[in-house]
């Protein structure tokens, strides 16, 4: 059982605190706002010096809500003559180039440094329907990786590369955060044509299994670098797509939302990709970054 210090007692950070506790470690939590910290004192002690529970901890867990309030708490002086040879865990969600940044400055002080990124509500945290990524100081992940199953059963480490974890973080939210864009932006417009929103999300399976398959299609296509096919060529999907704008503009619901999409695809298909199957998007998008 280890020494923890959680700093930060959002949402987020007081569930890694009640999880870190419930696995029986010794947990102390330090929070700007002390009330949020003292809130948890059932299951770990509230630390009104921060500097000296730095210097008691084994782990030190980082909740808060960007790099820059973590830049205000532990990236000063005070927190650097603090830290002994205990491990930090960046949880807080950031940029590859935030966790670059922050190891530069975790290595200048000679201290071990993972950066992670949950992929979890905080209702989530301890279950299995939690993810975290970690990455960075393979040492470090060793060592405590017993204790931070205490977040997530099992705890993936993405590589020592230290951006790894937050550039999964980053792309799976994209992913997320466009499809439900998608969706919701669908149930308005059928809401327009007098078809009940909740009425389109009786159809889930429709569009869900669809990105299941396309995913696994675009998989072996990646691997075979190859997207031609006989399903529906990018021309054949641009028109379509073309029909969503023009429903959008009829019905006044966000056209901006199906335009923006339309352009992608149609930006595939003046590459010369017009014939290729979806997945050819992927290529297209990777070579003119
Ligand atoms: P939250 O409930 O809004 O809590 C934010 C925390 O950051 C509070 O402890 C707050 O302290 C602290 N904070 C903000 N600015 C500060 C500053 N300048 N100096 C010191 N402390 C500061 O947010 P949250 O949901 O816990 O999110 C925390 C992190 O977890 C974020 O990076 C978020 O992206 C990530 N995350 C959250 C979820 C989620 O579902 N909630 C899921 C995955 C990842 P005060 O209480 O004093 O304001």
């Amino acid at each position: 059982m280890k020494n923890v210090l959680v700093i930060g007692a959002g949402n987020m950070g007081s569930a890694l605190t009640r999880a870190l506790a419930t696995q029986g470690n010794h947990v102390a939590v330090w929070n700007r706002t002390p009330e949020k910290a003292r809130a948890l004192a059932d299951v770990a002690r509230p630390a009104q010096d921060l500097f000296s529970a730095v210097s008691e901890a084994d782990l030190i867990v980082v909740s808060v809500s960007d790099y820059a309030a973590c830049g205000e708490i532990i990236y000063t002086g005070e927190f650097a003559q603090a830290v002994g040879d205990a491990t930090i865990v960046q949880l807080t969600s950031g940029s590859p180039e935030d966790a670059r940044r922050s190891q530069a400055w975790a290595q200048s002080l000679g201290v071990d440094y993972l950066d992670a990124a949950i992929l979890a509500y905080p209702s989530f945290v301890g279950t299995e329907y939690a993810t975290v990524f970690y990455s960075g100081s393979k040492a470090g992940f060793d060592r405590h990786e017993e204790t931070l199953k205490a977040f997530s059963n099992a705890p993936v480490f993405a590589g020592e590369a230290v951006g790894a974890a937050s550039a999964l973080d980053c792309a799976i939210l994209q992913a997320y955060y466009g499809g439900c864009l998608a969706f919701l932006h669908a149930a308005a417009l059928c809401e327009a044509e007098g078809i009940p929103g909740t009425a389109f999300l009786d159809y889930k399976a429709a569009f869900v299994g669809l990105i299941d398959i396309t995913a696994d299609a675009a998989r072996e296509m990646m691997d075979q670098q190859d997207f031609s096919g006989v399903q529906c060529s990018l021309d054949t999907h641009v028109a379509a797509l073309k029909n969503i704008v023009r429903m959008s503009e009829d019905s006044g619901v966000a056209p901006e939302v199906p335009r923006a999409i339309h352009q992608a695809y149609q930006d595939t298909v003046a590459s010369g990709r017009g014939g290729l199957e979806l997945p050819a998007l992927y290529e297209f998008f990777r070579r003119t970054n």
